[in-house]
């Protein structure tokens, strides 16, 4: 009775919003807001897990000169702009890197909201594109995918499970089954990977993106997790593909780790999925 009371609530409540532009441009204004708070704290998470410096540390310096970040120093974007991207103790630059995850956090934001309009898929797919971005920087500077954002997607697809399916899972008709499907398809890809490894004796795919298909296998279903994983390989081989061509130095000897390929293939599956899969079905009509 408590559970259909709420859902009761957020149907009135998602009436009330679909009707009145006001209360939309309030509670977007807010999303949007607390968007770019969470890109602030992706940057902390980008700095810190590889170095497994604690979370909670308060504080923020710069990591130039040492200078303790007042509060007005520390609002996302608007800092940055204000003190035109330099340190206000030593004066030096700050990294774009900032402005810059803080802009991408809001843009997940509006991603799934374009996408999925204001619903629980919206804010679970958001987190994940947030994630996916804390992925892309930390693997691309440090090779490693930290468990606890493993982790963290894992809980997200688990908590897909029982929310109520909505747009794409209805769209593309993917259910639980396909779910854990999912799960099952990331923990055969793992069995594969090291029976593989261990006959070649090498490592073919970092243990973390293996660790990363269990969350996403349970978030998306089975098809989109191939797909995604496909999309991934493709957008791989152009990359080493504009290497050979391109023959700068700086930009041949730079190892690019899967992670952030993957990361981009299942963002495009997730987002794009109906699409693809509708392209290529006209192929054969
Ligand atoms: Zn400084």
């Amino acid at each position: 009775m408590f559970s259909l009371n709420i859902i009761n609530n957020i149907n009135d409540f998602l009436d009330i919003y679909h009707s009145s532009l006001l209360l939309k441009v309030v509670v977007l204004t807010f999303l949007i807001l607390i968007s770019l708070c969470i890109g602030s704290f992706l940057n902390v998470l980008i700095y810190r897990l590889p170095i497994n410096e604690s979370l909670t540390k308060k504080n923020s310096h710069c990591p130039k000169c040492g200078h303790m970040l007042k509060w007005y120093e520390n609002i996302p974007l608007l800092s940055y702009i204000i003190q035109r991207g330099r340190c206000r103790g030593c004066k030096e630059l700050i990294s774009i890197q900032y402005p810059i995850i803080e802009f991408l956090s809001v843009c997940a934001f509006i991603i799934a909201y374009s996408r999925f309009n204001l619903s629980l898929e919206t804010f679970l797919f958001t987190l994940i594109l947030q994630m996916f971005i804390v992925i892309f920087m930390i693997d691309l500077k440090h090779q490693i995918i930290p468990d606890s954002i493993n982790v963290v997607i894992l809980v997200i697809g688990l908590l897909s499970l029982i929310i109520p399916h909505t747009s794409i899972n209805q769209m593309m008709s993917i259910n639980y089954i396909d779910k854990i499907i999912g799960f099952g398809v990331a923990i055969l890809i793992l069995i594969v990977f090291l029976l593989l490894e261990k006959l070649l004796n090498k490592e073919l795919m970092g243990g973390g993106d293996l660790k990363l298909f269990f969350g996403i296998g349970l978030f998306m279903g089975w098809q989109l997790l191939i797909l995604g994983i496909f999309i991934a390989s493709v957008i791989a081989v152009i990359v080493e593909m504009m290497k050979k061509v391109i023959k700068s130095e700086k930009f041949l000897n730079k190892v690019i780790p899967f992670g952030p390929y993957l990361v981009m293939g299942f963002a495009i599956v997730y987002v794009f999925g109906l699409d693809i899969i509708s392209l290529y079905l006209s192929l054969f009509n």
